[in-house]
């Protein structure tokens, strides 16, 4: 689904992400660990478009993708998480996630739809919220942080992406609210490849299949979540020893 072959990203003379080569399989679960400052986010940036490669290639479901804009690889099946400010504080939840649900479809936000097209777009909505716990009603701006990054989620996953990146997806959340989001992720549809960088191991050790460690834009080790766990340049790298 996603190939990384050497690539550096850099910010003037810093290599942010060092040749960095990595494979992710259709329906995978990866998550993208290591310190802070070793490039994680850089890693998404570089796969979403929003940062392009000094060197290297990024494929995509077998596609070079390396020199497509954000919104054309968006377009092509990668998803990420909306940020907080991007929610309609004042709108519902259902509606939020509706305007989500028409963006994919290239609708204008406020373009008139038949009664009946505006139904089927709120179902397909309310599925998304109903996939991340979310209440449909009830203004967007009311919820607990824990919601109000689930909510992101559900907008994120009407954008219908094969490809879904969540960076720190249990930021700022409760020990309960980041075990919750756990649970939602494993029921994610299979066929959906998730990226995730995340701080919380144990949210991480439940969720992904496959584990590769970041350290100084290098990867220092790669594989079962046991197998990483175990790496001695892991263990130096978290631990300082
Ligand atoms: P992580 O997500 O693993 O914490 P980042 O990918 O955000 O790390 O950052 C990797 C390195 O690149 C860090 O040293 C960070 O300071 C630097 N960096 C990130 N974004 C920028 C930027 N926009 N301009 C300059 N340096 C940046
Ligand atoms: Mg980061």
């Amino acid at each position: 689904m996603l190939v990384l072959r050497e690539v550096t990203v850099r910010f003037g003379a810093l290599a942010a992400v060092d040749r960095v080569s990595l494979s992710v399989e259709e329906g995978e679960r990866r998550a993208l660990i290591g310190p802070n400052g070793a490039g994680k986010s850089t890693v998404f940036a570089a796969v979403a478009g929003a940062l392009r490669p000094v060197s290297g290639r990024i494929e995509f479901a077998g596609r070079d993708v390396t020199k497509l804009s954000e919104p054309r690889r968006a377009r092509l099946g990668i998803g990420r998480t909306f940020q907080h400010s991007s929610l309609f504080t004042g709108l519902t939840c259902l509606e939020n996630v509706a305007l989500a649900v028409r963006a994919r479809r290239g609708l204008g936000l406020r373009a008139w739809l038949p009664r009946g097209r505006r139904a089927e777009i709120e179902r397909e909505a309310a599925g998304h919220l109903a996939a991340t716990d979310v209440s449909p009603d009830g203004p967007a701006g009311a919820l607990s942080h824990g919601q109000g990054r689930r909510l992101e989620l559900a907008m994120a996953l009407a954008a219908r992406p094969r490809l879904l990146l969540l960076d720190e997806p249990a930021a700022g959340m409760s020990a309960a609210e980041s075990a919750e989001l756990a649970s939602m992720l494993r029921a994610l549809p299979p066929e959906l490849t998730v990226m995730i960088v995340e701080h919380d191991l144990d949210l991480v050790f439940a969720v992904a299949s496959r584990v590769t460690a970041l350290a100084a834009g290098q990867v220092i080790a790669d594989g079962t979540p046991a197998q990483v766990r175990a790496s001695p340049e892991v263990q130096k790298a978290y631990l300082g020893t």
